[in-house]
C-alpha cells in the first residue's frame, strides 16, 4: 500500500510525502518525529499478491502469483479461481500476472 501522508508539525512547518505505510517522518526544519494527519492522508495504491490456483482441467492445481489491488478484480478475470491472499512484497520475482491499477 502506498500513501500520501500529510505532516504538520507544531513548529509551524508542513509537508506531504509518499510512503509504503502511515509512517511518522522527520520534520526538516526541528527534526522532531511528526505523526501524518491521519485524515488527510491518501492511499494511493493498495496493490497485494495473491496466490490464485486456477481450476484447469488440463493442468489441475497450477497455482499463479497475481498482483491486484483486491480479490474483486482477480474473480473477474478468474471466475473459477480458488485466490489466497499472501504476504509477499509486490516486486517479487514469480509474479506472473499484474492487475494492479485495473478495476
Ligand atoms: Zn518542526
Amino acid at each position: 500500500m502506498w500513501y500520501r501522508n500529510v505532516y504538520h508539525c507544531p513548529c509551524g512547518n508542513s509537508w506531504a510525502d509518499e510512503w509504503f505505510s502511515m509512517c511518522d517522518d522527520e520534520c526538516s526544519e526541528c527534526r522532531r518525529d511528526v505523526s501524518p494527519t491521519e485524515e488527510e492522508c491518501v492511499l494511493l495504491r493498495a496493490d497485494r499478491v495473491y496466490e490464485v490456483t486456477l481450476p484447469d482441467p488440463a493442468t489441475p492445481g497450477t497455482t499463479k502469483l497475481v498482483l491486484a489491488d483486491d480479490d474483486d478484480i482477480i474473480r473477474r478475470y478468474f471466475p473459477d479461481a480458488r485466490i489466497r491472499q499472501t504476504d509477499l512484497p509486490i516486486d517479487h520475482p514469480d509474479i506472473a500476472v499484474d492487475l494492479s491499477g485495473k478495476s
